[in-house]
């Protein structure tokens, strides 16, 4: 009877687990973690008087830009055409008084007005629970990276942790530590993945030197990293004079964070001669160093090395007392530390890794990073500045990595990772943008990969994941990758090989003019194409036996057909082996 009850059993099993089987292929991993993606300074909405009649929404400021643009339209174009640069800058000051005034702060730190991020709790943080409420489109990543992991693990696994980006990181970091409780508790998870963007991966340096050691994080994800602060912050703040901003570059930015593919940085050439440099000093100077200046998480993005001599210089130290108290616990207890905290995560069981750019001139110079944040404090590397190469026979000194057959030099020769916080768990994509990895058709599958699996652990796991590669963003309009190598070396002793040439536009054609290189010892078959958007062609690179650079480059001329800025080009480096 017992046997017979058995085969029963297991047969009734068997074909129970049958459609479960089936299912399986589509279904979201059972056994993956919960992922919490963290964003970074401004990113999350904020609203005013939290469940009082008076309830707004007043970051994004998006309804106060609008009215303040229709207020004001009458004003600007008189300006513009009278080419008054000084009444320019004075409606811009009183513009963003308009627009962000309830961000502002009292000079102890603490918010002027009552102040909170839409959603708090873990419990109506999931992606889930997001869409149920219909407040996703209100949180950073909502529609996007969240997405992309809600797809990957399912939507009740899939969280996002808002906050006020005005505060301190220790505060922060103590609501995140009650936040991951109850990620666990609703999941019933034993640990996490997490990743903080830009001033997110801050919140998680703090995150570790507090809670780390409690072995909650399985996988730490740090993306444009702002911990270690970034040299805009002195270049910007204790400026005398009006700096020359990549303003192109932001807005491609601030753009490319919808996915939106569009250039209006030649608007701003309607402005006089300076005027753009000169509103963005105006507002630094009048806006953000009265209001906002007192934000300690402002104070955690200034490098240590300047901490001391921005301090004096900028903050008061009876009036603002309170918050350079805690501002200085940042500095001294996390910014300081930082190679010392992500470098001892392992001890805790936590595996840190970092995504991190370069070859993007930074906003104020001509540092190289992401625009935001320079490539040397996001990685603890060594970053020469743009259109700088290390000479052909340069030999980092082995400090962090020791292994004689490792190389950490980028292939444009001009960031080296051997004595970077993390060599062996560092990715490095060339020309990306701050926090743009949803945005880069290369970065997106790596970063999914980290926070969904554990199929990568280092930088020599898979080759299709290699340590450098070239940004895959629609703005960056083409790409020239060989094929089935995503690491950009060339090695004339392998012979012929077969490059892609994708349009990365999702609306643009582009018509490629001419391809030509230097110190790449190779012919091209062709090097005049048109390729819709989305569409790739091959070409065949040939060795000529001609005298190679160590780190050549390729230079692309083209054209965006229908696009305002038709004619463009864009250059890409390969480091050539013998
Ligand atoms: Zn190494």
């Amino acid at each position: 009877m017992k046997k017979l009850l058995c085969v029963l059993l297991c047969a009734i099993l068997l074909v129970a687990s049958v459609p479960f089987a089936a299912a399986a292929e589509d279904e979201p991993a059972a056994d993956a973690l919960p992922v919490i993606l963290i964003p970074g300074l401004c990113e999350n909405a904020l609203i005013r008087d939290k469940g009082e009649k008076s309830e707004s929404q007043i970051w994004f400021p998006i309804k106060a830009v609008m009215r303040g643009l229709l207020r004001h339209t009458g004003e600007l174009l008189a300006d513009i055409i009278k080419q008054d640069v000084d009444a320019l800058g004075e409606l811009a000051v009183n513009f963003v008084y308009e627009v962000a005034e309830p961000i502002r702060l009292n000079p102890d730190g603490s918010s002027y007005y009552d102040v909170s991020p839409v959603v708090s709790t873990a419990e109506e943080s999931s992606y889930n629970a997001l869409k149920k409420s219909g407040k996703l489109a209100l949180v950073t990543y909502g529609t996007s990276t969240l997405k992309a992991v809600a797809d990957e693990i399912g939507g009740d696994k899939a969280f996002v942790f808002q906050y006020d980006w005005r505060m301190s990181p220790f505060g922060i970091a103590e609501d995140l530590h009650t936040f991951i409780q109850d990620v666990k508790a609703l999941t019933g998870s034993e640990q996490v993945n997490i990743s903080g963007t830009s001033f997110g991966s801050e919140i998680l340096a703090t995150y570790l030197y507090l809670y780390g050691e409690e072995g909650d994080l399985h996988r730490v994800l740090m993306n444009s990293p702002a911990y270690a602060g970034s040299r805009i912050f002195r270049e910007m703040m204790a400026a005398e004079e009006p700096t020359h901003i990549d303003y192109e570059g932001a807005l491609n930015n601030l753009l490319g964070n919808y996915g939106v593919e569009l250039e209006l940085g030649y608007l701003l050439k309607l402005l006089p001669e300076g005027a753009a440099d000169r509103i963005v000093y105006e507002v630094v100077d009048r806006f953000i160093k009265t209001y906002y200046l007192p934000s300690v998480s402002f104070w955690g993005v200034c490098p240590h090395e300047d901490y001391e001599e921005m301090k004096a210089l900028l903050l008061d130290p009876v009036e603002n007392a309170e918050m350079i108290e805690e501002a200085d616990r940042v500095q001294y207890e996390v910014v300081a530390n930082i190679r010392e905290i992500l470098q001892g995560a392992k001890n805790y069981g936590t595996d840190v890794c970092i995504i991190m750019n370069e070859g993007c001139r930074l906003l104020t110079s001509h540092g190289s990073g992401d625009l935001l944040v320079d490539a040397a404090n996001g990685t603890g590397g060594e970053c020469l500045e743009i259109g700088e190469h290390f000479a052909d026979d340069y030999a980092p000194e082995r400090l962090v990595c020791a292994d004689e057959n490792h190389d950490h030099v980028s292939f444009a020769g001009s960031l080296d990772l051997t004595n970077g916080y993390l060599p062996e768990n560092t990715w490095v994509f060339y020309g990306q943008m701050h926090g743009q990895n949803y945005w880069d058709a290369n970065a997106r599958p790596l970063t999914l990969k980290l926070l969904t699996t554990d199929e990568i652990t280092d930088v020599h796991s898979d080759p299709a994941f290699p340590q450098f590669r070239e940004n895959a963003m629609a703005v960056s309009d083409v790409l020239i990758e060989i094929k089935d190598r995503p690491s950009a070396v060339l090695s004339p002793a392998d012979g012929s090989v077969t490059a892609v040439v994708r349009n990365l536009s999702h609306i643009y054609p582009q018509r490629i003019k001419s391809i030509t290189l230097d110190g790449i010892p190779y012919t091209l078959d062709r090097d005049a194409l048109l390729l819709m958007p989305g569409m790739t062609a091959e070409i065949t690179l040939t060795p000529t036996g001609g005298e190679a650079k160590k780190y050549g480059s390729l230079t692309i001329e083209y054209d965006e057909v229908f696009n305002i800025k038709l004619h463009k080009s864009r250059t890409q480096y390969f480091e050539v082996v013998e």
